[in-house]
């Protein structure tokens, strides 16, 4: 997976460069909007971290040019603006994700992660472990059987947590997708709902699906299944090399 960082920030680019790559991507990295664009006309890549204050092209027009080649590379503005106005242009311009700074690494990671998500979470049924979901006919059942859900603990459970099943989800990113841009609440409420999920999906079943990831928020996963997946795999996910840089909380401007 190849991803295309657009920072004029050194402290950060840095930070991103490293910790994306201590993820096994392949970064490149763009000072300036510019040859931010020229790399992305370029360069086939999987993702964009767009940053929108840049020299000598900012990167909503960046983003705009993008889309007018009709790329359709996801894109994800990394801004220190807060406007809900900016977020909003952004994501009307055809970005596909919006992250604050300051920002955490972990939340970076999980949001790439989102917007890779491969092809077979995008069909018709979904499942994990004994956890089958029917998406044409909205139909839940655990080990053959049934589970009725509201409407939006279906969308939290099916549209997000399923499409990411093994990643960790942020609370924020679950409030930002299940529920809309112009919710106020608070993010206690995806607690809230994980619980109700977890009474109707995991309660009575010999393994849980649901887990918290401490630090993070959540992930849908069959846990047995992964470790089988993790022993294979010679590089571990998250290599200890980056450990303080995923900790990190990034203080720096736009
Ligand atoms: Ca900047």
């Amino acid at each position: 997976m190849r991803i295309l960082v657009v920072e004029d920030e050194p402290k950060i680019g840095r930070v991103l460069l490293e910790g994306l790559e201590a993820e096994q991507f392949a970064v490149d990295l763009a000072v300036d909007g510019e040859s931010g664009l020229e790399l992305a006309t370029q360069v086939e890549y999987d993702a964009i971290i767009l940053d929108l204050n840049l020299p000598r092209l900012d990167g909503f027009t960046v983003l705009q040019r993008i889309r007018k080649q009709r790329l359709q590379v996801p894109v994800l503005i990394l801004s220190a603006r807060a406007d809900a106005a900016d977020r909003v242009r952004g994501l009307n311009m055809g970005a596909d994700d919006y992250l604050r700074k300051p920002f955490s690494f972990d939340e970076l990671v999980a949001r790439v992660h989102a917007l890779l998500r491969r092809p077979h979470q995008l069909l018709d049924s979904l499942s994990v472990a004994d956890l089958e979901i029917d998406r044409i006919r909205h139909v839940v059942t655990r080990a053959g059987k049934p589970i009725p859900l509201t409407q939006r603990e279906y969308a939290l459970l099916v549209e997000y947590l399923m499409r990411n099943a093994g990643r960790p989800v942020t609370r924020t990113m679950v409030v930002e997708h299940v529920w809309n841009l112009g919710f106020e609440g608070l993010t206690n409420i995806v607690d809230v709902y994980i619980n109700y999920l977890r009474g109707k999906v995991d309660s009575g079943f010999n393994k849980n699906l649901i887990h918290t990831v401490r630090g993070i928020g959540y992930v849908l996963a069959d846990h047995d299944a992964d470790m089988a997946a993790t022993a294979q795999c010679s590089v571990p996910a998250h290599g200890a090399a980056d450990l303080d840089l995923r900790s990190a909380q990034l203080v720096a401007g736009a």
